[in-house]
């Protein structure tokens, strides 16, 4: 079973991006990593339970997850689903574009303090000039500057990428961006010897601010399991002795009791529907810009978290493969058509034993990797689909690495500039 998490922060967090010394920067999310092991390191203070550790941290019985920024505290924002906890929320697909000026949702745009011109996802264009063999460059061009309407005139400036994290309501129309709020704290150094400040040591810290709600979802063996987790967090947690991230005696990371509600995941009649609406546009969007395709379905799968793949011989893969879905998936004849991937270098430390973990290559959050498939659409075909969207993919899942979403809603129904969109 699954259950949505949800704490907040009582004071700044320090999450560090990097072991370095110079870095002072902070991650604008809590990684899986991190929750898990403030839960493990809470769970040595209070508890002298060695079965219970090693049931909660240490058999995969319990997956943890990212904690994404909730932060729709906005005036705008009040009595709109995004307030509402139950909608998840996700990284912005790399595949998004906004415009390079106003940027941001147009939803609720016209009472807050900032234009924002809107936002629209272009994973089917360059899917299409992908499929056209890279020939077909009007399907891109037609899709590259803002056309937010402004004094009888276009706005005109170019569509850039945009990054972060959303939330969506019941209806798309319903669709915000969260960002966590951070700050620098500058902080003097104290003397081992004197107990006062010492000359020369004076350093920065950026933090996520106090404050602050994260959101995410946690995977549970079964009920009894997830009760006796939740009792156990409940008291860590009252007793402030939930701490995240870095910095810890100086007063950093101190979080709330955490709330825990069940997660209602997709059913695999809802999971087909959408599926199924992605591969339909796409081929209407095919149609619409005369371009030939090759395959019967395609499909995109989008990365909600970090993801760490390796091939056979343990080298860290860069990307998604129709190679890798079939041998590690099961689901074969798959061709990848396009990719907009990242990468990023996970540090870990691990805070049990007071040691580094050793530094390994991931494919970063909002990549989007769009397959062409030519077998049979049955049953054992979507049943596969839903499986990897589940269950994810790649190693070390237990912190809340490999999550991902096949058709996400947001490539095939997030555009707000689609003509006849109206500024709500
Ligand atoms: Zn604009």
């Amino acid at each position: 079973m699954k259950a949505r998490f949800i704490v907040s922060s009582e004071s700044p967090l320090n999450i560090r991006v990097s072991r370095s010394t110079a870095s002072f920067e902070t991650f604008r999310y809590i990684p899986g990593t991190t929750l898990l092991g403030a839960f493990a390191s809470g769970h040595r203070k209070t508890c002298n339970n060695e079965t219970e550790f090693t049931r909660f941290f240490l058999s995969g019985e319990v997956s943890f997850s990212n904690l994404y920024p909730a932060n729709f505290q906005a005036n705008e924002f009040s009595n709109t689903d995004l307030r509402d906890d139950e909608q998840p929320i996700k990284p912005i697909p790399n595949t998004a574009r906004s415009c390079k000026r106003f940027s941001g949702f147009r939803f609720k745009a016209d009472t807050g303090k900032r234009e924002r011109h809107g936002v629209m996802d272009s994973l089917m264009y360059w899917g299409l000039f992908a499929v056209s063999g890279q020939t077909q460059v009007e399907v891109l061009n037609a899709h590259t500057k803002c056309i937010y309407p402004v004094k009888q005139d276009e706005c005109c400036e170019l569509l850039d990428t945009f990054s972060g994290f959303y939330r969506r309501g019941e209806s798309i129309i319903e669709i915000g961006k969260s960002e966590a709020k951070t700050r620098l704290l500058i902080r003097t150094g104290i003397s081992r010897e004197t107990g006062a400040v010492q000359e020369g040591i004076l350093y920065n810290r950026e933090v996520l601010n106090e404050g602050q709600q994260f959101w995410g979802v946690m995977s549970f063996a079964d009920e009894q399991l997830y009760d006796k987790f939740y009792d156990f967090a409940e008291d860590i947690g009252s007793k402030g002795l939930l701490r995240i991230g870095n910095n810890l005696t100086r007063g950093l990371g101190k979080m709330s009791v955490p709330e825990f509600q069940e997660f209602e995941v997709d059913d695999l009649v809802s999971f087909k529907q959408r599926v199924s609406a992605f591969n339909e546009k796409f081929h209407a969007e095919a149609q619409a810009h005369c371009v030939d395709l090759q395959h019967q379905f395609y499909f995109p799968i989008t990365l909600q978290s970090d993801a760490i793949i390796s091939d056979p011989q343990f080298r860290c893969q860069t990307a998604l493969s129709g190679e890798y879905l079939y041998q590690v998936l099961n689901l074969g004849d798959v061709t990848l058509i396009y990719q907009n991937a990242s990468t990023r270098r996970v540090f870990g430390w691990n805070a049990l034993f007071g040691l580094p973990k050793a530094a390994v290559c991931a494919i970063s959050m909002g990549s989007v990797f769009l397959f062409g498939y030519n077998g049979i659409t049955d049953d054992a075909f979507y049943q596969t689909l839903y499986n990897i969207e589940q269950t994810g993919i790649g190693k070390r899942k237990l912190e809340g690495f490999g999550q991902v979403t096949v058709a996400d809603a947001f490539h095939s129904e997030v555009n707000e500039y689609e003509s006849g969109h109206e500024n709500h």
